[in-house]
């Protein structure tokens, strides 16, 4: 998108078409305006226009620019933070209602895709948290039972299992969690805006929110050209958020994250990487993920920024780590390379803002979006049809809490990954 073959690289490739849309010319009214165009923002919109609230969407580049249209397409059930700490981290209401929203939140993502019929390359055959060593075998065995005790469809998985559905011998064991999967994103993202569409939500690209102003009892949010005013304003702008709610940035650390894809691969080879074509990442402090696409190319990912001197030293040790985890591979030919910022906040866990009255947003999925984002969507469109109160939602109202030395983490983060990479995989 905008030229750049390395901001969502295979996933625009691949994606069907968005739906046409133009910018913002002329002042309009809606019920709702909804800011920016991620799973967030459309999966609002799609819920908001189904029960029949007029709904404006602007997003500023185009549909599933941010994250949405550039991640790995894991659609993870849960957060990072392990299911026990949760009541501990945000009460025990909330703890338990977030656990319950977003363990079953991959349920809500595949049942709108078989509903509003997506093609996104859908593939529902779970995740594999493979273990590193250890230390990984011990994290997978703990969130495993805590899991199982809340009755959740998990497995663990011996190295020898874990072998014969990733194609290496690299793991001392997995976490095989079925009620996950994965689709390509930005397929996903763009057969939301379709749908929302379909169900009455106008959208607009290329129609940067610059400012918002009270107006009576509503808003009026203004792009350079044009202004919309509504009664709610959805803020969905995540970790690309700029304009009025450029605080939503400030109070993440922005991680970045690389994709690498293979050609498609042969049949041969294909036949012992992931044949149950489950999702894959690890448990490494710096970690890697892998997945296969519908066609046979397998998508690698790690911590690092590609730009400037990361470029070379973060494919050529991916390049050796796939040597080393997937020696059948042979050698390595990558098609396609891109990358994004992942929103971390502080305590790992997602926020839920309510900037002022009647704007409300939620944001900091710690790069796990798809789920979240899409549940968190359909939450907020509940809110605001009164479906469900403020004591309903899943997540404490909180202040914006900007991170202490954010711009060093960021530095850090970004060196760091290019440091470990340079280092890595040559021994
Ligand atoms: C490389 C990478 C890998 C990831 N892997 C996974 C994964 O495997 N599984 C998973 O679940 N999650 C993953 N994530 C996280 C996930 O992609 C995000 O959490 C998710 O996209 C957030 O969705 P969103 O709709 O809230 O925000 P976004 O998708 O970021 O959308 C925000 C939109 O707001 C627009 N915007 C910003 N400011 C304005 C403004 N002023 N006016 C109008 N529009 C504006 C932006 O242009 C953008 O399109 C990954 C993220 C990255 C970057």
């Amino acid at each position: 998108m905008l030229n750049d073959p390395r901001s969502h690289g295979l996933w625009e490739k691949t994606a069907p078409e968005p739906p046409a849309t133009g910018p913002l010319e002329a002042d309009a009214k809606a019920d709702v305006v909804v800011v920016g165009g991620g799973f967030t923002g459309l999966s609002a919109a799609l819920h908001l226009a189904q029960a029949g609230c007029s709904v404006i969407v602007l997003e500023g580049n185009e549909i599933g620019f941010g994250a949405a249209g550039r991640n790995v397409g894991l659609i993870n059930a849960g957060m990072w933070v392990m299911p026990d700490d949760l009541p501990g981290e945000l009460g025990e209401v909330h703890g338990e209602r977030l656990l319950n929203l977003l363990g079953n939140g991959p349920q809500v993502v595949m049942e709108l895709i078989d509903r509003h019929g997506i093609a996104c390359e859908l593939e529902r055959n779970g995740t594999l948290h493979c273990a590193v060593g250890k230390a990984g075998l011990k994290e997978i065995i703990a969130r495993a039972s805590q899991w199982q005790k809340r009755g959740a469809a998990v497995t663990l998985l011996s190295a020898a299992e874990t072998a014969a559905r990733v194609g290496s011998a690299d793991y001392s064991g997995s976490l095989l969690d079925k009620r996950a999967g994965t689709l390509q994103p930005l397929a996903y993202v763009r057969g939301l805006a379709h749908a929302a569409v379909r169900a009455g939500a106008i959208l607009h690209a290329s129609s940067r929110v610059v400012s918002v102003r009270r107006v009576g009892g509503g808003w009026t949010v203004a792009t350079a050209k044009a202004s919309v005013t509504a009664d709610w304003v959805v803020v969905a702008t995540d970790a690309y958020s700029t304009g009025p709610w450029e605080s939503v940035r400030r109070e993440q650390v922005h991680l970045p994250y690389f994709n690498l894809a293979t050609r498609p691969l042969p049949t041969k080879v294909l036949d012992s990487i992931l044949p149950g074509r489950e999702g894959v990442w690890d448990t490494k402090e710096i970690l890697s993920s892998f997945r296969r696409d519908q066609t046979g190319r397998l998508v690698f990912g790690s911590v690092g920024a590609l730009r400037h001197g990361g470029v070379a030293v973060h494919k050529a040790w991916a390049r050796r780590s796939l040597a080393r985890l997937f020696p059948q591979l042979g050698k390595v030919e990558f098609e396609c390379e891109w990358y994004g910022k992942i929103g971390m906040t502080d305590n790992a866990l997602p926020r839920f803002h309510r900037f002022a009255p009647n704007v409300v947003g939620f944001s900091g999925y710690n790069g796990r979006g798809i789920a979240p984002g899409t549940v968190f969507g359909r939450t907020l469109a509940q809110l605001i049809l009164r479906e469900i109160g403020d004591d309903e939602l899943p997540l404490p109202v909180s202040d914006i809490r900007e991170p202490s030395f954010r711009g060093m983490k960021e530095a850090y983060y970004e060196t760091g990954a290019q440091i470990a990479h340079f280092a890595g995989e040559r021994f």
